[in-house]
């Protein structure tokens, strides 16, 4: 084991989606290559929006899209940590009780703009004196604190973006604790990196101002900053460069698993999205050697739902039996997977081709070609059939009635299927057996 740490933060608030699998993913992979470790961190100091089948529902998602995890813990077990960074912070003037609320503020961001200043915090209740707070708190007030950030420029060398600078000046104090003693998770994630010894923080992009207000946090705590390594990763757009977020619920991992995606296609693809190179359907382990967070381009990534089908699809029809077997209906064999997976887009189609080939579908109705089916199931061969069957029966069927090409072949298709698009009839006719098929070339006659 190598001393590298990494870490995944998801907050319980709402199920995993494609652009946190990503993050998660990226970090798993890392940390696998390097020898290091894994952690899974659950931030759920926002009590109201934060709930137990949310964070259960997080790992069963991060353990079918095949990662597993060193260690894990939830912010709500370290309150009496975050209390004593707090205390320690406050005893040394970083951290300062505030009392105006937000009418007064907001009010007070607008003045500045009126004055054509930028809407910052303006500090005032640095400037209390003890007196002012006692009285404050005396008259009924709480408190809630900000952090006193330094007067500097942070920077660091971001492992996707490259060398990245904030600037402290230009942003507000931010309130760590909240009037009703709550931690912001802003706070919490520094303490947790700091004690749990966290060498690299990945993440998205969204958290770049995020790193220069903790880089500062960090070291007011007495951490080393270089220490920490971070790199953000650009944010992901819909296929249209629109923002993501809109359709996230339909990005849920949650929900591409009821749609019937395979994990290996949406973990494939999340690793190889925004770089260079071609998306590759793979399970996570099988991509620990080949990942490299210097690929990641600089730019936001699309994420485009066909590509991820395509992906999945091609995946689906180059997979032997034995990877799949134990997802299939009941009593389907290898030769009926052999005969079906070139025509799969997700793996939850076998069901309907397993009807079509074992069990019971609603034929086609085709008055108008009565007739021909007539024939057709006049000169339906005997058992036993083989892969030869469905060429010599169409051959003769073609040969009496004169048809050729999709007059031919697409009734009897409809008859037998049910579809106008499926399975190669070759390997197909067999699976259905004579006795499947004439009761559907008559019932198709209508
Ligand atoms: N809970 C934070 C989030 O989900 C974690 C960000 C981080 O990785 O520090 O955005």
């Amino acid at each position: 084991m190598s001393n590298r740490k990494f870490r995944f933060a998801p907050s319980p608030t709402g199920y995993l989606h494609v652009g946190n699998a990503r993050v998660a993913i990226a970090n798993w992979l890392l940390a696998r290559q390097v020898g290091g470790e894994f952690v899974l961190r659950l931030d759920d100091t926002d009590i109201e929006r934060s709930k137990p089948e949310y964070a259960v529902a997080i790992e069963e998602d991060l353990r079918w899209l095949g990662l597993d995890w060193d260690s894990s813990f939830r912010q709500t077990e370290r309150l009496q940590r975050y209390e004593l960074s707090a205390e320690h912070l406050k005893e040394t003037g970083r951290l300062y009780p505030c009392f105006e609320s937000e009418e007064e503020l907001a009010f007070k961001r607008e003045r500045r703009r009126r004055e054509g200043k930028p809407p910052l915090y303006d500090r005032e209740a640095l400037r209390m004196t003890p007196e002012q707070i006692e009285k404050a708190i005396a008259n009924g007030k709480t408190p809630y604190w900000r952090f006193k950030l330094s007067p500097r420029i942070v920077e660091w060398e971001d492992g996707v973006l490259g060398r990245r600078t904030v600037k402290l000046t230009a942003i507000s104090d931010p309130v760590l604790i909240r009037a009703d003693g709550s931690f912001l998770y802003t706070f919490t994630s520094v303490v947790d990196d700091l004690e749990t010894g966290i060498t690299d923080v990945i993440r998205g992009e969204d958290h770049v101002t995020n790193t220069g207000v903790q880089l500062d946090i960090f070291e007011a705590l007495g951490g080393l900053p270089k220490r920490l390594r971070f790199g953000h990763l650009p944010l992901l757009t819909d296929a249209d460069g629109g923002q993501l977020s809109k359709r996230l619920g339909t990005m849920g991992l949650r929900q591409l698993r009821r749609d019937g995606m395979e994990p290996a296609s949406i973990t494939g693809y999340l690793a190889a999205l925004g770089s260079s190179k071609d998306p590759v359907a793979a399970a996570p382990k099988d991509m620990v050697e080949t990942y490299s967070l210097a690929a990641v381009s600089k730019s936001a990534a699309r994420f485009d739902p066909k590509q991820l089908l395509a992906l999945n699809r091609r995946y689906l029809h180059a997979l032997p039996f034995e990877a799949v077997k134990e997802k299939l209906p009941e009593g389907a064999d290898e030769a009926f997977w052999l005969a079906i997976r070139g025509n799969l887009d997700l793996l939850t189609e076998a069901s309907h081709w397993f009807d079509a080939a074992r069990g019971h579908i609603m034929p086609v109705e085709q008055p108008e070609e009565r007739d021909f089916l007539k024939v057709a199931l006049e000169t339906l061969p005997m058992e036993p059939w083989n892969d030869d069957t469905w060429s010599a029966w169409s051959g003769a069927l073609g040969q009496r009635t004169s048809r050729k090409g999709k007059a031919l072949f697409l009734p009897l298709r409809r008859a037998l299927t049910g579809e106008d698009h499926g399975p190669d009839l070759k390997t197909f006719l067999p699976l259905i057996g004579r006795e499947r098929a004439a009761s559907r070339l008559t019932q198709s006659m209508g």
